[in-house]
């Protein structure tokens, strides 16, 4: 059901990271098509992961009405992990789903996507998440054992340091970089006292980096809603970013759930610049 719609492309960390995009049954090597034209093109129709299928999701969220309102994947503290209570039995919207997914490691790390910023992550998603972000460099700050807990940390920290980031900055290119352990200490100073045991001694710095042959200058984001065609140069993928020619960038993964086709112009002999 979900084979013709776009998803978040899969990633792996190499030398530069590699994308994979999974659609019609097929995986396609993204990084392969640096340099070649590909088109996207939108059917009219999203489709909900309850398997509901109409035009547009419910205030662009990603979810139809009733999963908007009634599906754990899409309740409040999704997005402040703060308000996370499964692990003092309260229920949100689904205490069994929740306990599930709050109850488990959970890390706070520090980033440089776009400048230094704060994030939680789930169990082993560390290095996908900062792939995912476009972070250049990223390090473990604490390891604790449910989400409310990286929830609390994170709120901690964000008088110091941003808890987003800034994607048009994070595509104009290479950030400058950060001592992220002298970082990782300052900070950890602003850990709640009962949460500092869980402060990760390892100070392994993770630097990434992404297979961009032109950056773009005056970024223009695109977006199927207004054009159900995309279709351009790859020049790049960053963060779950493709980066097209004419400063145009496209954002695979806030498209996910739409019904469409992804093709390549093999033969393609334009000039690139
Ligand atoms: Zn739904």
């Amino acid at each position: 059901m979900f084979e013709n719609t776009l998803k978040k492309m899969n990633t792996i960390l190499k030398d530069v990271v590699y994308y994979t995009l999974d659609i019609h049954g097929e995986k396609h090597n993204m990084n392969s098509y640096i340099g070649k034209r590909i088109k996207i093109s939108w059917s009219g129709s999203v489709i909900c992961n309850c398997g509901k299928k109409m035009n547009a999701f419910y205030r662009k969220s990603g979810y139809c009405y009733k999963c908007y309102w009634e599906s754990p994947l899409a309740s409040k503290s999704i997005f402040k992990p703060e308000l996370c209570t499964a692990h003092l039995g309260i229920e949100e919207r689904d205490l069994e789903w929740e306990k599930k997914f709050q109850i488990t490691p959970h890390y706070v790390y520090l980033a440089n996507s776009s400048g230094i910023k704060v994030g939680i992550t789930r169990g082993s998603q560390g290095v996908i998440r900062w792939m995912d972000q476009g972070a250049h460099q990223a390090i473990l700050l604490a390891e604790v054992p449910n989400r409310r807990f990286s929830g609390d940390i994170e709120v901690s920290l964000k008088p110091f340091v941003a808890d987003v980031t800034n994607w048009r900055k994070m595509l104009s290119g290479i950030p400058n970089p950060v001592d992220l352990i002298k970082m990782k200490e300052e900070l950890s100073e602003h850990v709640p006292e009962k949460l500092k045991k869980y402060i990760l001694p390892d100070n392994t710095v993770t630097e990434i980096r992404y297979p961009v042959i032109k950056y773009p200058t005056k970024i223009k984001s695109i977006k199927l809603e207004n054009n159900s065609i995309v279709e351009g140069i790859l020049l790049g993928i960053k963060g779950q970013y493709l980066l097209f020619d004419n400063d145009r960038v496209f954002n695979i993964r806030s498209h996910e759930g739409f019904i469409s086709e992804f093709s390549i112009e093999e033969a393609y002999q334009g000039t690139l610049f």
